[in-house]
């Protein structure tokens, strides 16, 4: 094995010369079969061809692959990819977070709290930035973190409904509705809930109800409130899209159970972190339970670099606290640079959608917004487009023939002429988009 450059005993040039090649032969044999060991040991345990170690560690999936001009372009879910540029910006650097093996070990964040795998660094930054926005009141509430929203909703229906009741509660929201919202409840076809359809067409009476109220609505936009009064019924408020670029921020919500998620606040919808804002404590404790029973809790990973990413948001506007007067330089402001994103996405729409003429979307409603002292429109996250055109009964299917994906309106309890399409795609894909739609006669 010692066959390195001097260990073969090449003379010359003296004997001292000589056996000191070969003592650094010999160092450099041995130095290349440690690394020879190194990489037959990694590629025996890692399979991962001799890769750095860096790479392996931090290697992210790209999301969505890239779209070219003839590719199909998918604006079926609300991905939210377009904050990208925001947060590749330096805002980025500053929300970056590194966390030591030996962190985020055990289940528990803080065993004496209602919610024990809250962190507190992430309630924290939760409460602070309501403070900031002025969209909800959580001082008097209790916070509770979720595996996305989705979770928190799920854990909603199981503290509302009574589990000695004789029939399952039933759940339902005004049409158009939030397509999820019936998948979610009855695919477990649960004995304690389960999907009654339209709010606006169940008869409330005697009946245990729960009304998902989502405002500002997906898929429409709209701003809503519990269309059903009766005293036997609780409201969930799905307040996802209440945030400045979205709609303005006319009051402080403070609802019995407001639910959150950071997917569509901050556009880290892989980070899969939501959550409530809970008043009665009995509720927040069976919320809770529910989380416990079904994923023991939430990813402390997750909270932290939550937690880093809302304080990066508070902290710009912190920097530069009169927004509205420094307007147009919205570096460092999460809110500012959305808004100038979907106030230019809208305009693009609505100038295809008239350059088209078969198509119609909801009226513009302005209000004033105490966050940016402003009056501004509303600019929702999802276009409710509607074909005027006589045939087009599936909206659905003539855009996919066109080779653009939507949700088409029966998911939402809505008709066929209707689609709701993603506002929050990457630019690349929203520019395609825009072209096709505005060559549609
Ligand atoms: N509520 C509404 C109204 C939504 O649109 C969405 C996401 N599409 C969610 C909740 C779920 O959000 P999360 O990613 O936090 O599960």
């Amino acid at each position: 094995m010692a066959m390195g450059g001097g260990g073969g005993g090449k003379e010359g040039g003296g004997g001292g010369m000589a056996a000191q090649a070969g003592r650094l032969g010999v160092a450099a044999s041995v130095a290349i079969n440690l690394a020879g060991i190194a990489l037959y040991l990694r590629r025996r345990y890692f399979g991962d061809g001799g890769k750095g170690e860096e790479e392996l560690a931090v290697a992210p999936s790209s999301g969505k692959p890239p779209v070219t001009k003839d590719s199909v372009i998918n604006l079926d879910h609300g991905d939210p990819t377009m904050y990208g540029a925001f947060w590749r910006g330096g805002a980025g650097e500053r929300a970056t977070i590194v966390i030591p093996g030996w962190q985020t070990m055990s289940y528990f964040s803080d065993v004496g709290s209602l919610c024990w795998f809250l962190e507190p660094g992430f309630e924290r930054q939760v409460r602070r930035l309501h403070r900031l926005v002025g969209n909800a009141v959580a001082d008097g509430y209790h916070v509770l973190v979720g595996n996305g929203s989705t979770q928190l909703f799920q854990a909603a229906l199981y503290a509302l409904s009574p589990p000695g009741a004789a029939a399952p509660t039933s759940v339902v929201s005004p049409a158009p509705y939030y397509s999820s919202y019936p998948a979610v409840t009855d695919y477990l076809k649960s004995a304690l809930y389960r999907w009654a359809g339209d709010a606006n067409m169940f008869d409330a009476d005697g009946e245990n109800y729960i009304e998902l109220v989502c405002s500002p609505n997906n898929p429409d936009g709209g701003i809503r409130e519990p269309v059903l009064k009766s005293g036997a019924g609780v409201a969930v408020h799905d307040l996802a899209y209440y945030w400045p670029q979205y709609t303005p921020i006319t009051e402080a919500a403070a609802h019995d159970i407001m639910l959150f998620t950071v997917s569509k606040c901050t556009g880290h919808a892989g980070t899969r972190l939501g959550w409530a804002l809970v008043k009665d404590r009995a509720v927040a404790q069976r919320m809770s339970k529910f989380i416990e029973l079904n994923t023991i809790g939430v990813s402390k990973d997750s909270q932290l670099r939550a937690a880093k990413i809302l304080k990066t948001i508070s902290d710009g506007y912190d920097r530069a606290p009169a927004p509205a007067a420094t307007a147009g330089d919205d570096s460092g402001r999460l809110f500012h640079f959305a808004r100038r994103q979907m106030v230019a996405r809208w305009g693009a729409l609505r100038a295809a959608v008239a350059a088209s003429g078969i198509f119609t979307l909801p009226d513009e409603v302005p209000g004033n917004c105490t966050f940016t002292k402003e009056t501004v429109a509303a600019y929702p996250p999802f276009a409710w487009l509607r074909c005027e055109k006589e045939g087009v009964n599936d909206l659905e299917g003539y855009l996919r023939e066109r080779k653009i994906l939507t949700r088409g309106g029966g998911k939402f309890g809505a008709d066929g002429r209707v689609v709701r399409i993603s506002m929050l795609d990457t630019d690349e894909a929203f520019a395609i988009f825009i072209d096709r739609l505005a060559a549609m006669k």
